[in-house]
């Protein structure tokens, strides 16, 4: 008789695994034992060699829909084990052995969403029935091993029913930790703030009714999710969304909304299959789609998508009994960070509502809902957090190399930790410019580095020297005496996707808002050579000066301006009329005295730029918002181009030839569809000829492309278009987004293939 030893590493403990594991090792007749190991599980199983790679292959196709094995392995064992009759469950190690990786939030499964709609069942209209396969997890686990009595749920004692439940090896309940029931779990609140403080006026049922009546009178009320608080108000009264967007300080920016059902969707966007997919799944993120009418337009002025979820807790649920569609934004102010506490909601949403349906559990750790978009089947992460935090990414360069701290960068925080192959990114942070989000970035990495038991031993930050995540990672560092490695910006985007993809020699395409350049200017239109470890810059977009700074980020066409003065200053008093914009005359002043130092190479400005050339957007009141606004003119089917210059000795690209022909075009009347689609053509022609360039200095076919302007789906589509037949492969950010919040990820990569 032959034993086996099967290790599987991942996400597989409180996620029902074992009792799969046992199931399927009575179906294949095998024998043995499942237990709890460090970062996984371990299968003794005593068989025939065939049987048991047969039963390895099982576990793998099979697995649990919420589980994610990252490794797998057997091994033969020589020695001979005791003699097994049945295939047990191993009770569970002491804590000290047992250091797990911890399942993210899964949306309500169907079963329980079938139950709590079923007259007859236990479970029928309770807002928080979970199961084994649903349910809070990562934002409710306060620390390990994930124990009921190490998760916010502690304080409610199971009843009798639910206790079976949990307790009994074939019930979909079993050692699923947050079980409850109306009878013993947590129960709704509708809290009024009166007079500046908060009073319960409601519970239960009548909570739940009363919030209904609110929303159904065109009311804001901020509902407690499982990561946070939403507002939440009637999508089709322009009034009331009117209205938030003035109490939130937020006039342009899109809302997600959640909606009933994919029909109801489809009333208002067309949906792919890929976009299908992740709509329905587990992880239920807001998922961009395409808009086919004006209807909503109130919700996402001027972009071309709308942002959609469905329900994915049984408290959504229950409330689109009676809705179709609801504004579902976050609960937060602007861009500070998510509300979890109540008491802080109450203060800090003071000004938008009165009104909070709430519920006695604590949410731990904040977290947002995610945002994916599709360019055609290729998924874009635009936001990670709920649903995809905190899955593990396999890094195999990590094997056998110390811990790492990734700080990541400021615009889109979001850290990262190792642990030998294992790479942990934590949920989006925000702008780390607010307070209240460099808050939350220390209190997340307390957290992941006690849950996961991580000590970094080594601790990498941008290269920019007045980034909040560098000065912080500088301080870390210190106190614990460890070694600060720092690594370039836009270097840093193109090693995530090598760390995705585990490359070693790439060309990359950086493109992005902001980036502090190894040279101290602003970098962001950026073309690399990565070979034999060295990261060389090969091109670059000509610098232009930035003048006005930051300001000249939040004010297109202040960009507009400084493009026209350089390279066509004659049509300056018809495209920028000083009337328009009184500002104009001060900063051609600056211009001509030739004063401003910082220089600028960033595509992000440039998109910027042209969208303030078309008046298609001035200021942007939300990040990202006129290159967005521009894209929605684009028609990914074109391919005409403006024509641009390469100046090979200093390695520029120039850009004059595009700002003339966009000019003339205006001159001209064409439509902003037209010079829209046609500037974005011509950059993804520019990608494709200097990757030609590059690939004949280099002899490298691979092509890593990353920076926030990766997030422009027709920009992703026609790049796709005009690689398509030749012989370079493109690679993407897949698992982790391509703007800043994948940054981390590109920082331990960078080290480890350095430090081989
Ligand atoms: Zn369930
Ligand atoms: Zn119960
Ligand atoms: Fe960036």
């Amino acid at each position: 008789m032959k034993h086996a030893e099967i290790l599987l590493t991942g996400i597989v403990q409180g996620v029902g695994f074992r009792p799969f594991v046992k199931r399927t090792a009575l179906h294949h007749g095998i024998k043995g034992y499942v237990e709890n190991r460090e970062f996984g599980v371990k299968i003794i199983a005593s068989v025939q060699k065939n049987d048991i790679e047969e039963f390895l292959l099982d576990i793998l196709n099979n697995a649990p829909a919420v589980s994610t094995i990252l490794t797998h392995s057997i091994k033969y064992l020589e020695h001979d084990l005791q003699k097994f009759t049945t295939f047990e469950i191993a009770p569970s190690k002491k804590k000290g052995e047992i250091s797990a990786l911890i399942p993210p939030d899964i949306a309500t499964c169907d079963k329980c969403a079938q139950e709590i709609i079923d007259k007859d069942d236990r479970h029928f209209s309770y807002p928080f029935t979970n199961c084994t396969n649903c349910g809070p997890r990562f934002s409710i686990i306060q620390s390990i091993p994930y124990d009921r009595k190490n998760t916010t749920m502690k304080k409610f004692i199971m009843c009798d029913d639910c206790n079976r439940e949990y307790t009994t090896v074939a019930d979909r309940r079993y050692h699923a930790q947050p079980n409850a029931c109306p009878k013993c779990g947590p129960e709704l609140r509708l809290i009024e703030v009166v007079d500046e403080s908060p009073v319960v006026t409601e519970r239960r049922e009548k909570a739940f009714d009363k919030t209904v009546s609110l929303l159904k009178n065109g009311e804001i009320v901020a509902i407690k999710g499982i990561g946070g608080y939403h507002l939440v108000c009637n999508a089709l009264k322009k009034e009331v969304v009117e209205k938030l967007r003035k109490l939130k300080y937020r006039p342009q920016k899109p809302f997600a909304l959640m909606a009933r059902d994919i029909e109801t969707i489809e009333d208002y966007c067309e949906i792919h299959e890929c976009e299908k997919e992740m709509l329905e799944g587990q992880q239920k993120p807001i998922v961009l789609l395409n808009k086919t009418n004006e209807i909503l337009e109130h919700i996402a002025p001027g972009v071309k998508d709308l942002g959609f979820m469905l329900p994915y807790t049984p408290l959504h649920y229950l409330l689109f009994k009676h809705f179709q569609l609801l504004v579902f934004t976050s609960g937060n102010i602007s861009e500070e960070a998510l509300e979890n506490k109540d008491d802080y909601a109450y203060q800090n949403l003071a000004n938008i509502t009165k009104y909070y349906l709430s519920y006695n559990r604590e949410i731990f750790n904040r977290i947002d809902d995610s945002i994916v978009t599709f360019a055609e089947t290729k998924q874009i992460l635009i936001r990670k957090a709920r649903g995809f935090v905190p899955k593990p990414i396999n890094i195999k360069k990590g094997d056998g190399k110390p811990q790492i701290f990734a700080a990541g960068a400021d615009m889109k925080g979001s850290f990262g930790l190792t642990k030998e192959n294992i790479f942990l990114g934590s949920q989006y942070l925000g702008d780390l410019a607010f307070a209240s989000n460099t808050k939350f970035y220390k209190e997340s990495l307390e957290y992941f580095q006690s849950i996961f038991e991580m000590k970094p031993e080594v601790v990498i930050a941008d290269s920019h020297p007045n980034y909040f995540s560098t000065r912080f990672a500088q301080d870390f560092a210190e106190e614990k005496e460890l070694p600060v490695h720092y690594i370039q910006h836009h270097k840093a985007h193109i090693y995530s996707v090598m760390a995705e993809n585990d490359l070693e020699n790439v060309l990359g395409v950086s493109f992005d808002g902001t980036g502090y350049g190894d040279d101290g200017n602003i970098w962001g239109g950026e073309f690399f050579i990565v070979k034999n470890i060295e990261c060389e810059r090969f091109a670059h977009l000509n610098y232009l000066p930035m003048v006005s700074g930051e300001r000249a980020a939040k004010e297109p066409w202040r960009m507009a301006l400084i493009y026209l003065f350089k390279y066509f200053p004659d049509v300056i008093d018809t495209i920028i009329p000083t009337a328009t914009f009184p500002q104009r005359d001060m900063i051609l002043h600056q211009l001509l005295n030739d004063s401003v130092r910082l220089q600028t190479s960033s595509m992000g400005r440039f998109f910027d730029a042209v969208a303030s050339l078309i008046d298609v957007c001035q200021y942007n009141s939300y990040e990202g918002e006129a290159p967005m606004k521009l894209e929605a003119f684009a028609d990914e089917k074109y391919s005409e181009y403006y024509h641009y210059d390469f100046n090979k000795q200093q390695s520029l690209i120039e850009v004059p030839l595009i700002i003339k022909g966009i000019v003339e075009d205006i001159l001209e009347e064409r439509s902003k569809k037209y010079i829209s689609s046609k500037f974005h053509f011509t950059i993804a022609k520019m990608v494709f000829d200097l990757c030609t360039k590059m690939k004949n200095e280099s002899g490298i076919d691979a092509v890593a492309l990353s920076g926030g302007v990766f997030q422009n789906v027709v920009l992703v589509n026609m790049i796709k278009r005009v690689f398509s037949g030749s012989s370079f492969k493109l690679f993407w950010n897949e698992k982790v987004p391509p703007n800043d919040a994948g940054i981390a990820l590109g920082q331990v990569y960078s080290f480890l293939l350095k430090s081989r």
